[in-house]
């Protein structure tokens, strides 16, 4: 090696030190998963941050009025060139215009859109919900899966039906081994299903199936609220969710609603509690007899 060759190597290590530093240092140090991925505080909701030498990928976009705490985390030059929606709720897709008109494409499953695009009756709130705003709706969306690359990062992204909402997706950070999946995990508050949507609790165990089917023993998994999960953890999520699913059909056979199956105690000894089991109970109900057909072969 001469000394010219010494000199350009040199001068490509503090290049290469230099470019690491600048993007580390746009990662917000709060949740950080790898040095190009973190978790930040959307007003509550976990995002998922991808930094790339092009700009950021980010999953989901925060609960209404968090927008400046962001972008604040993501940094005041941030560029986010993607931005994926898990699901329609709002606080997933709180700031979406801030993000669109910053020229982001926002990724989502077409009936996310759909939610957005119209007014919905929100049941359990006996209220319409207004249609989101153009600028606020996805502008690139899919039925089953897709993939990107962003920089050296392998990012496919697919479709969980029925789990939550009828248009939960992951997105899994595949060269990182880290998956989003919104609200399809619920380690911190009970498990929701938006029964309205078509959502019901056997969906949200075949939903469950396909993250772990992708996954594997060091996957990290984001839920869209809590903390992040090992695959073990997210594991033992779906099997207890299959036994409440379990328990809840044994006990609709006999009869029982949501108040019967509360007064019995069908959500105790479980590894969690419930904030509102009855919430949770009725919600189930609603959705698991819209899906009968799919429960037992005795039931028609
Ligand atoms: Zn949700």
């Amino acid at each position: 090696m001469d000394r010219r060759e010494v000199l350009k190597c040199a001068a490509a290590g503090v290049f290469t030190a230099w470019t690491s530093r600048r993007l580390s240092a746009q990662l917000p140090a709060g949740g950080r998963l790898t040095d190009k991925l973190s978790v930040v505080d959307g007003g509550g909701a976990n995002l998922v941050a991808f930094s790339a030498s092009d700009g950021f990928v980010l999953v989901d976009s925060g609960a209404p009025k968090s927008g400046d705490k962001v972008m604040g985390a993501l940094g005041s030059n941030a560029k986010v060139h993607t931005l994926f929606n898990t699901h329609y709720h709002p606080d997933q897709t709180g700031n979406n215009e801030i993000f669109a008109a910053a020229g982001a494409k926002i990724v989502a499953h077409e009936h996310t859109r759909q939610w957005m695009s119209t007014d919905y009756w929100v049941p359990g709130e006996d209220r319409y919900q207004k249609a989101r705003p153009e600028a606020a709706r996805p502008t690139e969306t899919f039925h089953t899966a897709g993939s990107m690359k962003a920089g050296n990062e392998q990012i496919d992204y697919g479709y969980l039906p029925l789990a939550h909402t009828d248009g939960d997706i992951y997105v899994f950070f595949k060269t990182s081994n880290v998956m989003a999946v919104g609200d399809v995990a619920s380690p911190l508050r009970d498990p929701a299903l938006d029964y309205f949507t078509g959502a019901w609790i056997g969906g949200r165990v075949d939903a469950m199936d396909i993250i772990l089917k992708l996954s594997n023993e060091l996957t990290k998994v984001v839920p869209a609220y809590g903390p992040v999960m090992t695959r073990a953890e997210f594991k033992a999520e779906r099997d207890m969710m299959e036994e409440v699913r379990s328990r809840i059909w044994k006990r609709a056979l006999q009869g029982d609603g949501p108040q019967d199956m509360v007064e019995a105690s069908v959500l105790k000894g479980l590894a969690r509690t419930w904030k509102d089991p009855y919430k949770f109970l009725y919600d189930a109900n609603k959705g698991m007899f819209a899906h009968h057909n799919k429960l037992d072969p005795s039931v028609i």
